[in-house]
């Protein structure tokens, strides 16, 4: 049963890997497929009130977000969490909670000092310790700041991937290997705003992804997933049947 963050990856792949191999055919798709999740988180938060739509949009997120992650074999995305936003304290002002300037953080170096048993952790873990660390500064910027952070870095990591396809590397000697780092900081990046967002929406990431994830896929209820009919369109919160069939 998984319970790491590598767990997880791993369920999602096993769960999903078939389904996107046929249906979600490369980066692009699956890029798409993540932008609609974001747009429905979005519209969960414009229509506040309507019961269990936070936490299946924030499922969909972490779910869509694994998928970017498994177009790319081996992406050190467990590492890059750790590296980005493990140890104690925040890797940029070694403080907890945060007290980075809101602007020009970038300038500021990150020194991380790793704990490697957080390397083992789960998304529960993940969420709290996050909160711990930026929980408050998010708290006070409100949750459309939150929006627009995750889509910034969704935006990211699509440039890295544009970059990569049309072969502009931006230092000289960079290797495959060094793309699958960049990419999975970026990655790390949004499971981190996917998390702040979770925690503003008062969702349980973990039990969230546990609940609707855990056994199969929630719309054919299958491991790994049989569907046919992934749907390239936005939800309708407001008219969600009852017994909630979204496309995973
Ligand atoms: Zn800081
Ligand atoms: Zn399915």
């Amino acid at each position: 049963m998984p319970s790491s963050l590598q767990d997880w990856n791993d369920h999602f792949e096993h769960l999903y890997g078939r389904r996107n191999a046929h249906f979600l055919p490369g980066i692009g798709p699956r890029l798409r497929y993540f932008a609609l999740a974001l747009g429905d988180a979005q519209d969960a938060v414009r229509v506040k009130g309507v019961s269990g739509v936070y936490a299946l949009a924030i499922a969909r997120l972490v779910c869509r977000a694994f998928m970017l992650g498994h177009q790319y074999p081996d992406l050190p995305l467990v590492e890059a969490m750790v590296s980005r936003f493990g140890g104690s304290a925040c890797g940029y002002c070694r403080k907890t909670p945060c007290d980075c300037p809101d602007v020009g953080r970038d300038d500021i170096t990150l020194r991380t000092e790793a704990d490697p048993h957080q390397a083992g952790k789960g998304l529960y873990f993940w969420q709290k310790h996050l909160n711990a660390l930026y929980g408050e500064k998010n708290a006070q910027h409100g949750i459309q700041n939150i929006l627009s952070r995750l889509f910034r870095e969704y935006v990211e990591f699509q440039s890295i991937v544009d970059d990569t396809e049309q072969m502009c590397f931006r230092e000289p000697g960079e290797s495959v290997k060094t793309l699958s780092v960049k990419l999975a900081h970026e990655l790390a990046d949004v499971f981190a705003w996917i998390f702040a967002l979770a925690t503003a929406l008062r969702v349980d990431a973990a039990k969230a992804v546990d609940d609707l994830y855990r056994a199969g896929c929630p719309d054919c209820k299958e491991l790994p997933c049989i569907c046919t009919n992934l749907e390239f369109r936005l939800a309708d919160w407001k008219n969600l049947p009852p017994e909630r069939r979204l496309t995973p």
